[in-house]
């Protein structure tokens, strides 16, 4: 069965070999097994319900919540000579009927739906009558109440579908499940254990870099100019920060094109077909802009700022390299951001609770940004990868752009000088007592007297900061979240204090990008 598999692969899509994972889950469907693939974006989830839906009778039924790639994935089969059409809200009552007719009279091969369909009794009552090949549920995720994207409309779906009586395969793609809604999404669907397919969420042809303490236009001044023709997308936390942007880059004879909630519908639709179809090369956006958005020759994303924790950061970086060709993810670290997020967090209706997960979440994506590790390790580890990993060897960290510095003794005096604090208080009072500043904060808490007082004043008060939020990314110093992070000493801190452990960071001298390009 496999060989029809592998001849389909090149015949209609013009592939030689499957990629990681695809042949497990189409194997498991064409043996009419319900299963789950978990692959990351660009991964090459469609082939795995597109293949068994050619070989198997009947209509395939794909349920996605973006009603925006619809169009997109129909054209595309179209083009390769395979009957597909889709039906959502998008479409008069009218073209909704016709199709229905002709997919109950078995005229497509597939049918993409969004979520909404299966509330339609009528909906239902048509696909009983159709034969059906199989269901896959895209953004899987999108139906467990544990993920970070839960749409009620899409779990209901799931008591939908038992009306249709008996039914085909089912299949499941996702990009992000944690344990829990891996479980979740296998009760649900009712797969077992063995039909779950999980490639882990490395993403090899990406390279993460780091870029602090060089000015950000000028960072992407010079990284635009060395690769005028390539497309990327420059991710930006606020409509002010966009504007001026886009305004600039204009300026500067870039192709340019924005994206923001604060447009008009139309704007936001052109700039994104300018962007599709490489008539611009570089899109400004906030996050909104990227989900659902099908473009694989994404070769750079740029954050003009850091996200508010690493699944919004692996995920927006992540729409570089769909194509699996090398491109590069590029943060530029400001610690004035950091401050922007815990605002954002501060200002939201969160539950208190839920803030504090949020605070902690921030801290992971800025430990992130202070980790000496590899970057594309750190972020797996994060995401509890089920797989070793290497070191990528591609990172700014793994490229050791900076030189190695023992910080040992500079460790201890922070440590120190944290104890004498009584630990209660952040990062910015604690530099400013290392570095004797006679601010008027430092004399009314008497820390002028400490004896760690300006024990550190050859140093900058941003390089102790650094240095600071460094020790807390290694776990030399633990924060405690809150409004107002408060630096804690750890069980690592002691083995420092007494000298038992030597502290090395490297210093960035000048941040480079590691991609070799053409122009
Ligand atoms: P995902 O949905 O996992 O993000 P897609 O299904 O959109 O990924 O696939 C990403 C890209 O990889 C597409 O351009 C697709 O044509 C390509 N692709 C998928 N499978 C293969 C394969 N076996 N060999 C080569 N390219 C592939």
């Amino acid at each position: 069965m496999m060989d029809h598999a592998h001849r389909v692969l090149e015949q209609y899509f013009g592939f030689s070999s499957f990629r990681f994972g695809q042949e497990p889950l189409i194997e498991h469907a064409l043996n009419k097994k319900n299963a789950l693939g978990i692959m990351p974006t660009g991964g090459g989830k469609s082939l795995c319900y597109q293949i068994p839906g050619l070989l198997l009778d009947g209509t395939a039924v794909i349920i996605s919540p973006l009603i925006s790639l619809m169009k997109d994935q129909v054209d595309s089969l179209n083009s390769h000579g395979i009957t597909a059409t889709y039906i959502n809200s998008s479409l008069s009552y009218e073209q909704q009927s016709e199709r229905m007719f002709d997919i109950q009279k078995g005229r497509y091969q597939f049918v993409y739906v969004a979520p909404e369909r299966f509330d339609s009794e009528g909906f239902i009552r048509s696909l009983r009558r159709t034969r059906l090949s199989l269901i896959a549920f895209d953004e899987a995720h999108c139906i467990s109440q544990w993920g970070h994207d839960f749409r009620p409309s899409y779990r209901s779906v799931v008591g939908q579908i038992q009306k249709l009586g008996e039914l085909p395969v089912v299949m499941g793609l996702t990009a992000t499940a944690t344990e829990e809604v891996t479980r979740d999404i296998q009760r649900l669907l009712s797969i077992e254990d063995q039909h779950v397919v999980n490639t882990g969420f490395s993403r090899d042809n990406l390279h993460f870099q780091i870029v602090k303490g060089k000015e950000k236009h000028d960072f992407i001044q010079d990284y635009i100019r060395t690769r005028p023709k390539e497309s990327g997308i420059i991710y930006a936390a606020t409509r002010k920060d966009i504007d001026r942007l886009h305004q600039w880059l204009s300026r500067e004879g870039v192709k340019v094109a924005k994206y923001h909630a604060g447009l008009s519908e139309h704007e936001r639709k052109k700039a994104q077909n300018q962007f599709i179809q490489d008539e611009v090369t570089v899109m400004v956006a906030t996050n909104a802009f990227g989900m659902g958005i099908d473009k694989s020759n994404v070769r750079y994303v740029i954050h003009y700022a850091m996200p508010m924790n690493i699944e919004s950061y692996y995920q927006e970086a992540g729409r570089a390299g769909r194509d699996g060709e090398q491109s590069d993810c590029i943060l530029l670290f400001s610690a004035r951001d950091i401050h922007l997020q815990k605002f954002l967090i501060e200002q939201s209706l969160m539950e208190d609770e839920k803030k504090t997960e949020e605070y902690q979440k921030l801290q992971q994506m800025v430990n992130y940004c202070h980790t000496d590790k590899c970057l594309q390790e750190y972020m797996l580890t994060y995401f509890k990868d089920p797989f070793e990993h290497e070191p990528c060897e591609k990172c700014s960290n793994c490229q050791h752009t900076g030189v190695i510095k023992d910080i040992t003794r500079e460790a201890q005096i922070i440590l120190s000088c944290v104890k004498r604090m009584n630990q209660r208080y952040g990062s910015g009072l604690v530099a400013k007592v290392l570095k004797g500043s006679k601010s008027q904060k430092v004399r009314e808490t008497h820390f002028h007297t400490l004896s760690t007082y300006g024990l550190l004043s050859n140093l900058r008060e941003k390089d102790i900061t650094q240095m600071i939020q460094f020790l807390v990314a290694e776990g030399y110093l633990a924060v405690e979240d809150g409004k107002f992070p408060l630096l804690k000493l750890t069980q690592e801190s002691l083995t420092v204090l007494k000298g038992e452990r030597a502290v090395q960071m490297i210093i960035e001298t000048a941040p480079t990008t590691h991609r070799e390009t053409d122009v």
